[in-house]
């Protein structure tokens, strides 16, 4: 059968689902599914996201000539039930074209409205609605967006002008008039043709006049923008492949800049900042679509309370709010019942938090979108939870819906409760995001940037912001805007990203050339700290310190559910007592890696640890290990206690002993002074420790099985204080990992080791307690040979950090020359080092599972390379049966959700 590459809806029927957001994106899909519900939709059709990839493989000629018996068709239907021809003089039927991906990619791609506009149809629609205004304004609004969209017009820097805003400004400066509205139908006229002018200037040509022309530039021009720039860079921060393509879908005009009856808004059906129960929206009335993200009018409240609540945040009167910024309950109080009504219809159907697009055209309310809510961490979860509760979804629905990786945000530090109480706000603005940041003021999006490469930290200040500003946007620590309310650019994406965002701040004037800002006539320059909090809308002066996060209820009702389904568990990778207890209070049931080496960097070891990397004989380790061991102690007494029964895997020295040693003339003078030896022959020693490629080199099991003497004291400091605990009543579970194992015979020497000086404690103290002793698996030949060293280790740990540099052969100290490019030009699609190779590197764990588990069915294995704490990476390790992930302390709450939503997959 052919393909179908067009499907239909309105009037109640629709040829699409809203199963299909692959095929149709996800505004295509739910346009579909509405009308097949009853919600008002304008009729239309979406063309699929296969035909994006063949106009990106086959080219534009291809693509419409296959598209046109249908594309046809489909606009007879909408000419059908519009009652009005596409391309007509008299009865013109206008169309918008916007694009679609299967996810939401807000204001990444384009859009063109008005379409089907030239200089007969705009008489026809003058005399069809009785409104000469209305029709100039709509053809001057679409000259407009198809110059910048599908003419390429748009500014491509930010020192280019929008070459129609130029002229609209000169338009507005010649009639002395502040706001769009106020031009005149005359003015409107002379906007048209100046705007054509400009068309003709810049591009050679006339400003297209025939409708069908118009469809197929636009229509292309969609597709065209799935490769735009910014499109493929948020393509690349949310992991979406490129193979997905954007659907177009073509839908009959309905305006909502009629006139006072007339009106367009976007609505959230519950609180997508902080996920309250609560319907609320914005409008305006006399407005286009994008009036209302633009943030260049002040948008109104839908509901009453919320007009209300906002007029509180602005500072702004009852008696002012309620004459020139009324909610829509009090303009239209009937469209605003029946847009309650859809809303909680819309809710009730998708049984999630929805993100709306209506347009009310003659007190005739439209609905033109709607999709799933982006939202913050907080939203996330209280929505799960409360939907939950409130029976729209079952356990594991909450548990699905829920992305693990932005768990993260409800993490991060809040201010500090004293110095919050202690600063005084300079003013305040929407709560658009919450969150707390603190950074240096930087106007530009690009240099944002450039300062956080240099380590700085820095809040974006725009007058508002704009799909450009993107980068900028995810590099700052948070955003504030003198315009645009909660639904602005800004506000949406910064919630998508967790990013804390004050919106509309009062009385903040920004110059983005002097580089300063006026807020309520105070100068702040480009560099200056300032503190936003994002859940008040309150901006300070100054760095106002933070504090660790505190978790909700609903958090922990959400991580009771994951471990309710969950089958493996999640451990930390933690050398610390803090860090152990930090995890431990995020639920972590073990430490899957104690690397024993960053305790020797403290104060106390360093020196006695350089005694005895630089002494010259075994007599010498020795004193100076002696040195060590009861410092050693006390750290594994820490941790043990810290975790409390939880089982420890500690490490023993894996990194290159050159690490440890003083490479500057100071240093090695102070150990020539402390070891009482020439400072020529410590410099020496120095000398020859130096290896070409140290990842390679002298380090992991080689170590230990050179100097037995550290196993063994590394071995005795763990097991004396297990037993010590024991004697205080505190329960150790000591795991001992030998590190970089490559061959049996290697894990066997050190293993011997291991179980003589463990025999001896045991019998020094007339006491015992259980143990184990495994290897981590993090050498390629190591998983090749599984079966042979799970004869002998108790347990498995993956290594993937090691492991995935030497299956691919990339440094993990030089990787990064090259690894960008590699993104870049698409030769990998990840990180390997971020995100598990699961197609070599999770071959060779894959394998090694089961070659062990073959020759020893109980054999525990987990992970503790980065991995373990990336949620794709959890999942696979739950797919080929690890028993435990082991990841970093701030991790622990993602890979135990990661580790439940791979459970019921
Ligand atoms: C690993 O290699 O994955 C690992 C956990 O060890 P390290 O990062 O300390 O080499
Ligand atoms: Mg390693």
């Amino acid at each position: 059968m052919e393909k179908k590459r067009v499907y239909t809806f309105g009037n109640g029927l629709a040829e699409g689902r809203a199963d299909m957001k692959n095929l149709l994106g996800g505004k295509g899909a739910n346009l579909a599914e509405m009308n097949l519900i009853g919600v008002p939709v304008p009729p239309g059709f979406t063309i699929t996201t296969e035909v994006c990839t063949e106009y990106n493989q086959l080219g534009r000629d291809y693509v419409v000539d296959v598209l046109k018996p249908d594309v046809e068709k489909a606009i007879e239907n909408i000419e059908k039930l519009m009652g009005a021809k596409f391309g007509d003089r008299e009865n013109p039927c206008l169309v918008s074209v916007r694009s679609g991906a299967r996810v939401s990619m807000p204001g990444m791609m384009d859009t063109v409205l008005n379409l089907g506009l030239n200089d007969d149809a705009v008489e026809g629609i003058a005399r069809k609605s009785g409104n000469e205004r209305f029709a100039w304004d709509s053809y001057r609004r679409f000259i407009q967006m198809y110059g910048d969209v599908v003419l390429g017009m748009k500014p491509q820097s930010k020192e280019d002008i929008d070459p129609f805003e130029e002229i609209m400004e000169e338009v507005k400066h010649a009639k002395g008039v502040e706001l769009d509205n106020d031009l005149t139908v005359e003015d409107l006229k002379e906007l048209v043709k100046r705007f054509k002018a400009a068309v003709k200037e810049r591009t050679g040509s006339d400003f297209p006049e025939s409708a069908w022309e118009q469809l197929w530039g636009a229509v292309c021009a969609v597709f065209d923008s799935w490769m735009n720039e910014r499109a493929i860079l948020y393509r690349k921060m949310n992991n979406f492949p490129e193979e997905w393509g954007t659907a177009v879908n073509v839908q009959a005009m309905v305006y909502g800049n009629m006139g006072k009856t007339s009106g367009t808004g976007v609505a959230f059906t519950r609180d997508a900042a902080t996920g309250e129960d609560i319907f609320n929206g914005e409008y305006l009335i006399d407005a286009q679509g994008e009036d209302v993200v633009a943030g260049v009018r002040t948008p109104q409240e839908i509901t009453l309370e919320g007009s209300r609540r906002w007029a509180k945040l602005q500072g702004v009167s009852e008696e002012e709010r309620a004459a020139k910024f009324p909610s829509l309950e009090e303009a239209m109080p009937d469209c605003a019942k029946e847009l309650i009504e859809t809303q909680q219809k819309l809710e009730d159907y998708f049984k999630d938090m929805q993100d709306l697009e209506f347009t009310i055209q003659n007190g005739k309310l439209w609905l033109l979108q709607t999709r799933s809510g982006k939202r913050t961490g907080a939203a996330m979860i209280k929505i799960a939870i409360d939907m939950l509760h409130q029976g729209y979804i079952d356990e594991k629905t909450a548990l699905k819906r829920c992305d693990p990786e932005k768990l993260d945000e409800l993490l991060h530090p809040v201010f500090d409760k004293k110095a919050l109480a202690a600063a005084k706000p300079v003013t305040h603005g929407l709560p658009a995001s919450p969150g707390a940041a603190a950074g240096q003021i930087v106007f530009h999006a690009d240099e944002a940037e450039e300062w956080a490469k240099d380590g700085k930290k820095v809040i974006l200040c725009r007058i508002e912001t704009s799909p450009e500003d993107l980068r900028g946007m995810a590099t700052a620590q948070g955003i504030l805007t003198a315009r645009g309310g909660m639904t602005s650019h800004a506000a949406v994406v910064a919630r998508g990203m967790g990013k804390c965002c004050v919106s509309a701040a009062n009385g903040v004037v920004i110059n983005y050339k002097e580089r300063k800002m006026t807020v309520n006539g105070k100068v702040f320059n480009e560099g200056d700290w300032i503190s936003l909090d994002g859940t008040t809308g309150n901006v300070y002066e100054g760095k106002i310190q933070t504090q660790d996060a505190e978790l909700g209820s609903n958090f922990i009702e959400l991580m009771k559910i994951a471990d309710k389904y969950t089958r493996m568990n999640v451990r930390t990778n933690a050398d610390t007592p803090h860090d152990a207890k930090v995890a431990r209070n995020f639920g972590a049931t073990g430490i899957g890696l104690c690397r024993t080496e960053h305790m020797f960097f403290e104060e106390d070891k360093i020196i006695p640890m350089r005694e005895m990397i630089l002494a010259k004989n075994e007599e010498g380790r020795r004193k100076a290990l002696e040195k060590l061991l009861p410092l050693q102690k006390k750290d594994f007494k820490g941790i043990f206690a810290a975790m409390d029964g939880y089982p420890v895997t500690v490490r023993l020295l894996d990194p290159p002993l050159h690490e440890f040693v003083p490479h500057d003339e100071k240093g090695q003078m102070e150990m020539a002074r402390v070891m009482d030896i020439s400072y020529s022959d410590i410099h020496e020693r120095v000398e020859s420790l130096m290896e070409s490629n140290p990842m390679l080199g002298l380090r992991g099991c080689r170590l230990g099985n050179l100097y037995p003497e550290i196993t063994e004291m590394q071995t005795r400091a763990i097991m004396e204080a297990a037993l010590e605990l024991k004697r205080e009543g505190i329960k150790a579970v000591p795991e001992i990992m030998v590190p970089l194992t490559g061959i049996v015979y290697e894990f066997q020497a050190q293993k011997e080791i291991i179980e003589r000086t463990i025999q001896q404690v045991f019998s020094e103290n007339s006491d015992s307690i259980e143990y184990k002793i495994g290897t981590m698996i993090e050498i390629p030949r190591a998983a090749l040979t599984a079966h042979k060293i799970a004869r002998e280790a108790d347990f498995f740990s993956f290594g993937t950090n090691d492991l995935t540099q030497m299956t691919f052969g990339y440094s993990r100290d030089d990787v990064a020359k090259f690894l960008p490019l590699y993104i870049d030009k698409g030769i990998l699609k990840q990180d390997p080092f971020a995100v598990l190779d699961q197609n070599g590197v999770g071959q060779l764990v894959s394998m090694a599972v089961q070659n062990g588990r073959a020759v020893k069915p109980t054999l525990k294995c987990g992970i503790c390379g980065e991995h373990g704490g990336e949620p794709s990476s959890v999942k696979f390790c739950h797919r080929v049966g690890l028993n435990y992930v082991s990841c970093s302390p701030f991790r622990v709450p993602i890979a135990r959700l990661a580790a439940a939503q791979a459970a019921i997959e």
